[in-house]
């Protein structure tokens, strides 16, 4: 079929407003987050099905027709997930009910295009908790974070999206609707598809609804911010926190380099002799946040910056006892200022050279030091500004090096500086994505991450769902 017959076949099928071929958000559906780092692909076709039963029809047309199918859903993916190589771009935005919640049951169920936010929102207003909180909850869509099993500061305590989802409804080819798990809490009955999905980043099937687990929301949270000198000292604060039981919800760190591009915006004032910061969250009843915050503010005074004149108001302490360098925050507003401030980082940081080539390493948590530091010197080896920051309890660091898109040395040693940041990665013990996923950007690395019999049984399994190779082609299983 041409191009002209692709189109007009798939607007008779889905209606004429469900189909592009160009203008602006024609032109947004070719990148994800990863535009920032240049990237960008083609497509011949945008299509936004309403429906589930929409949804099969695309899949049906593309696969009797051998056409690529990427789907799409807020497109902040940070691995180039979504960002298609010719073909259609299916995209979930309008799916974007939340079908049912049933606050006494503590559960919800929702469509694939449902902002990540909106379900934030909707659990909170019903005195419940969604935890998984990525960073671009209000682009990013539940579909997206099934997609990649996104984390994000709370996934510390409790967990990465795959931990609160119970089922999926998913269209999977040549254009079938299934049903994994459902709105029950447990369900072995069979191999576990609703896992096998999780993460497949549109690999294996289209998922079009998710039942989400949901807690009664808790009453308080408060922050504690410990602000060091240098990344071992911060690191050992890290690694002082877990040693001491404290059951903290987020443990999140900066290094100095991150620091320095976000104090700006930070909504406290900062000790300037900051090179490092820790932040950790607890929540809980009022009382017991207190207490928590109490012991936090105590560990992480361990080695934070001394109290002198140049300390800055606000951070000699809330908790008795506790150095100039550690700041103590109790409250939902100032708490919600706080991790909005933390969104941020990766906007203050791709604003330093214009780009960023931001990876997500995962590494054992008591090798973070060793990464951060080691992420440093590759960036001084290939001439490249480097920093990181990210969830320090889960050892998930987003090391980054700053670039300007419009000079390709720069982009040619920022490439080679990744490289290398996977070979370290592996070699402390961890692996090359912690959250954001393979997408098209780390596929090449995944056989030296998991090995051949591994990418082979994964192969294998990408086969039985999608024979014709149409989805998401190129990404996430190297074939071949
Ligand atoms: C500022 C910023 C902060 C971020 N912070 C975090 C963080 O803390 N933790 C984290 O994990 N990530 C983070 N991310 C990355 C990103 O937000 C997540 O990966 C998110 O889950 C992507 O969701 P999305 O809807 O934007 O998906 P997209 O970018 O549209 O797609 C991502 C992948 O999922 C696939 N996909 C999307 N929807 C579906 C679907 N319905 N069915 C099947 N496949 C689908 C796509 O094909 C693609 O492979 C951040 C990104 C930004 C820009």
């Amino acid at each position: 079929l041409s191009l002209s017959e692709t189109s007009a076949s798939l607007r008779e099928l889905l209606g004429p407003d469900r189909v592009l071929t160009d203008g602006p958000e024609f032109r947004r559906a070719l990148q994800d987050g990863t535009g920032n780092r240049g990237i960008s692909g083609s497509a011949s076709l945008f299509v936004e099905p309403a429906s589930t039963a929409e949804v099969v029809t695309a899949m049906a047309f593309c696969y009797e027709n051998d056409l690529p199918l990427v789907t799409r859903g807020g497109g902040t993916g940070l691995a180039g997930g979504a960002v298609p190589d010719g073909g259609v771009v299916l995209s979930v935005e309008r799916l974007n009910r939340v079908r049912s919640i049933d606050p006494g049951l503590w559960r919800m169920e929702v469509e694939a295009g449902v902002t990540t936010g909106t379900v934030h929102r909707k659990a909170l207003e019903n005195g419940l908790l969604f935890p998984p909180d990525p960073g671009a909850g209000e682009q990013s869509t539940i579909g997206g974070n099934i997609a990649t099993n996104a984390g994000g500061p709370h996934a510390f305590r409790y967990g990465v999206t795959g931990s609160w989802v119970t089922g999926l409804e998913v269209v999977v080819p040549p254009g079938r609707v299934i049903r994994t798990g459902g709105p029950v809490r447990k369900d072995v009955s069979g191999l576990d598809l609703t896992s096998l999905m999780i993460g497949s980043e549109g690999t294996l099937g289209v998922v079009t609804a998710a039942w989400l687990r949901l807690v009664p929301a808790p009453e308080s949270r408060g922050v504690v911010v410990g602000i060091y000198e240098d990344a071992g000292t911060g690191c050992d604060a890290v690694a002082a926190v877990m040693a001491a039981g404290i059951q903290a919800t987020a443990l999140e760190f900066l290094d100095r380099g991150a620091l320095a591009a976000s104090l700006g915006s930070f909504p406290f004032d900062c000790p300037a002799e900051a090179g490092f910061a820790v932040i950790a969250e607890a929540d809980g009843t009022a009382s017991e946040v207190e207490r928590m915050v109490t012991e936090l503010a105590e560990v992480l005074s361990a080695g934070a910056i001394p109290p002198g004149d140049s300390a800055a108001p606000g951070f000699s302490g809330g908790a008795d006892g506790a150095a100039a360098g550690i700041l103590t925050i109790i409250g939902r507003t100032e708490a919600d200022a706080l991790w909005a401030w933390r969104d941020g980082v990766s906007y203050a940081v791709a604003a330093q050279r214009g780009g960023k080539i931001s990876e997500d390493i995962v590494v054992p948590v008591e090798r973070l030091g060793e990464a951060v530091a080691e992420t440093v010197e590759i960036g001084e080896r290939h001439g490249l500004e480097a920093c990181s920051w990210g969830h320090a309890g889960d050892g998930n660091l987003h090391s980054t090096f700053l670039v300007d898109l419009a000079d390709p040395d720069q982009m040619v040693r920022g490439k080679a500086a990744s490289d290398e940041l996977f070979g370290m990665a592996i070699r402390l013990g961890g692996s090359i994505s912690g959250e954001h996923g393979i997408g098209s950007l780390k596929t090449a690395h995944v056989r030296q991450a998991l090995g051949d019999t591994v990418v082979e049984l994964q192969a294998d399994i990408k086969r039985a769902f999608d024979p014709k190779l149409l989805l998401n082609p190129g990404k996430k299983i190297p074939l071949g």
